[in-house]
């Protein structure tokens, strides 16, 4: 069910029937020299409208942009963690009024995480709401280990964009061999600056990246995620 495309009283109708929205929240940056800068947003959207078809959770428009400084120099266009959260705990509260009682918020970018996070208790102090408010990462929802342009984001994006140029992608850094100590150190560093723990801005291999593998891992993670948000409303 996707909001923006619906009237005034059939919005009406489906919120009575089910005050439930999605809000999916993306990025724009960098995503090497294979993937558009869209990635992020790319995969979200696709998800959350998945999770609303499954759900029958009312489906937001996707705000396309994140909390991305640490892809500087390469191209990203950011907004500060509290613009974000400020952004999303206004249209929460606009969705208060129009008697939506709970929001699923669907995050598609690591750098969103921190601010995302601390809207639900936000929402509750400076409006005075007792909204429930769900935050998800997706690669929450995932068996493989998370990538930025590696082998998971390449291959999911083969399933869902015609934007993908796999002659031009290149192995970043890979994980194999680095102790839990040193991943830690450099998934740090990288959260401040990622060229310089990436060099090519890429976290992965996604060289041997399929369509295939794209659509597997996308429908653990729809199943999953409507799995978690349905357990969540009726537990
Ligand atoms: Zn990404």
């Amino acid at each position: 069910m996707i909001a923006r495309d619906l009237s005034n009283s059939h919005l009406v109708k489906q919120i009575r029937k089910k005050p439930v929205a999605i809000i999916p929240v993306g990025s724009t940056e960098q995503h090497g020299p294979h993937l558009p800068v869209s990635t992020d947003s790319d995969i979200i959207s696709f998800i959350a409208k998945k999770v609303s078809e499954k759900t029958g959770f009312l489906l937001l428009p996707t705000i396309e942009y994140g909390v991305s400084f640490e892809h500087h120099p390469f191209f990203n266009l950011s907004i500060t963690p509290s613009t974000l959260q400020k952004y999303l705990i206004e249209i929460c509260a606009s969705l208060w009024k129009n008697k939506i009682k709970t929001i699923i918020i669907l995050n598609g970018h690591h750098g969103n995480q921190k601010a995302l996070n601390g809207i639900p208790s936000k929402v509750a102090k400076i409006h005075g709401i007792r909204q429930k408010i769900l935050v998800y990462s997706y690669w929450h929802f995932m068996k493989q280990r998370f990538d930025h342009a590696g082998f998971v984001e390449t291959s999911i994006m083969r399933a869902i964009s015609g934007h993908v140029k796999m002659s031009a992608a290149q192995k970043g850094l890979v994980e194999d061999g680095l102790s839990r100590e040193e991943l830690y150190r450099l998934g740090k560093a990288a959260s401040k600056s990622f060229i310089s723990v990436t060099k090519n801005g890429v976290w992965g291999d996604p060289r041997r990246a399929t369509a295939k593998d794209g659509r597997k891992i996308l429908t653990q993670v729809i199943a999953a995620i409507a799995k978690e948000s349905q357990t969540c409303l009726t537990g």
